[in-house]
């Protein structure tokens, strides 16, 4: 059964889109017609299954603009970030076209005969999509499940379905065959539990929160599939008294207001050495000062608004009741950005210092543009307050002693840290979560490895 789902800007929270939403029959229907492409797919000769990923990559690059406008109508990320985000798609696409042919497997050196491995497809693979990064994560999923010879349905988040419907679209003018790669819009409750359990499906490629990843693990145990979850987090950025601080609060914004805070590597954490404490704050309340939010078509606009209405209001009540319990109430802003007036799901990039680790806007995952800046006395006590979380997906630390920045990045339990920096994302390296944020790696080679299964042959030379 279809019904429609209206997609709002949340910029201007005007209707952009009525899409049709699908049910169980039309997912049933979309892996069907997976199944039914899957082994034509699977025996295109890897040149030309390169080829033909290398022409989806231009025809992204073609419709560049395009996307991105869509991407920043759909989500109110700023244009420049969606323009980055399209860019990277195409990037991925070339990366995996490259990697098809070179994914080889090994001749293992044993007794009485010759040994090797082969990396076979899985068949047919599920993603399912946040609605943070709509276009950029489908790409991470895609591009490895088409260069390992899967085919692969994605459900986008119901409420950012555009740039996924699209980027399907492109894939066809782009001659990759029917059912290769197919979109299908429908609720994660319906559409999204369905694929997880689905018995045709061999693998799900999760993106969301740690709660709802759960649950997709716990039904694609009943047919022993494959699965990578890609969770929330609550990173944490460690400034050290000896490093550059000025470039350290200059980079903070960037580093947990970017996408508006919702963003799974978000640094909603500051860990601010006590002795620099007051000066860092001095220059991180310029820093957010110059952090503009706006009309996110603007390109020079730093922030948008947040993604829906109830979202905005998840967001404000971590500063409502950001202490939790034991105790409860509210915490202050010690600084907070501007905001528009107006239609659009605004909210200030909100700085609550100092913080106490044990609050509960310090120790859940907010999504929103709101950071706690938390003082630690030293190297030991920073490591502590690093990894009281159970979540490990990213972190910064910011120092100018080396033995210290490469004791710390050892230390602190997550899957991407960053050194004087707070990017995370490149196309070219391993990217995912440590402890409840998460398993599986994607983008780099790594991706490759939990898209297909190593097949051990021996071949007797004996007789
Ligand atoms: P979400 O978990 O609510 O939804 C993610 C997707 O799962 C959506 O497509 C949704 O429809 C679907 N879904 C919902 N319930 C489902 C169910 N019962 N079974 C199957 N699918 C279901 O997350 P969200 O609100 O869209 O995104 C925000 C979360 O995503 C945050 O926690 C964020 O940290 C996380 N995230 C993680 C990464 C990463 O790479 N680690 C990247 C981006 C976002």
């Amino acid at each position: 059964m279809s019904t429609v789902t209206t997609v709002v800007n949340p910029a201007t929270e005007a209707a952009i889109a009525e899409i049709p939403v699908q049910g169980v029959d039309e997912a049933d229907a979309t892996v069907a017609r997976s199944l039914e492409a899957g082994p034509a797919w699977r025996a295109v000769a890897p040149a030309d299954r390169a080829r033909l990923m290398r022409r989806f990559a231009a025809q992204v690059e073609e419709h560049a603009e395009e996307l991105a406008q869509l991407e920043t109508g759909n989500v109110g990320k700023p244009i420049s970030e969606s323009r980055d985000e399209v860019g990277m798609v195409a990037e991925v696409l070339y990366f995996y076209a490259g990697a098809v042919d070179k994914h080889r497997g090994a001749t293992v050196p044993v007794a009485g005969g010759v040994d090797m491995t082969f990396h076979e497809p899985l068949g047919l693979v599920a993603a399912i999509i946040p609605w943070n990064f709509p276009i950029a994560i489908t790409s991470w999923k895609v591009g490895p499940a088409l260069a390992t010879g899967n085919t692969i349905v994605v459900k986008p988040a119901e409420i950012t379905p555009l740039t996924a419907l699209r980027l399907a679209e492109l894939a066809l003018d782009a001659g990759i065959p029917e059912g290769v790669f197919q979109v299908v819009v429908g609720k994660g409750s319906v559409v999204g539990t369905r694929l997880a359990e689905h018995p045709d499906v061999a693998k799900v490629a999760f993106t969301g929160s740690t709660e709802v990843g759960r649950e997709v693990m716990s039904r694609a145990s009943g047919t022993i599939k494959r699965v990578t979850l890609e969770l929330g987090g609550k990173s944490a950025n460690i400034i050290f008294d000896d490093a550059d601080l000025e470039r350290a609060a200059t980079a903070t914004p960037a580093g947990v207001f970017a996408n508006g805070g919702q963003d799974c590597c978000a640094r909603s954490r500051v860990l601010v050495q006590r002795t620099v404490f007051e000066e860092y704050l001095a220059l991180l309340a310029d820093a957010v000062d110059a952090w503009t939010v706006g009309d996110p078509t603007d390109s020079s606009i730093k922030m948008g608004p947040m993604v829906t209405a109830a979202h905005r209001q998840v967001v404000a009540g971590f500063l409502a009741d950001g202490m939790g319990e034991p105790g409860g109430g509210p915490v202050e802003a010690a600084h907070r950005g501007s905001v528009p007036d107006g239609p659009g799901f605004w909210f200030p990039p909100t700085v609550v210092a100092p913080a106490r680790a044990e609050w509960r806007m310090a120790r859940e995952e907010i999504f929103g543009p709101v950071v706690a800046v938390i003082p630690f006395d030293d190297e030991e006590d920073a490591e502590r307050l690093a990894n009281d979380t159970p979540f490990g997906l990213s972190g910064s630390i910011w120092t100018r002693d080396g033995a210290r920045a490469l004791r710390m990045a050892r230390a602190v339990q997550a899957g991407n840290l960053s050194v004087n920096s707070n990017s995370s994302v490149r196309v070219q390296t391993s990217f995912g979560g440590m402890k409840q944020s998460g398993f599986g790696r994607e983008l780099g080679l790594e991706a490759l490895e939990s898209y297909s299964d190593v097949k051990n042959v021996f071949v007797s030379t004996e007789g």
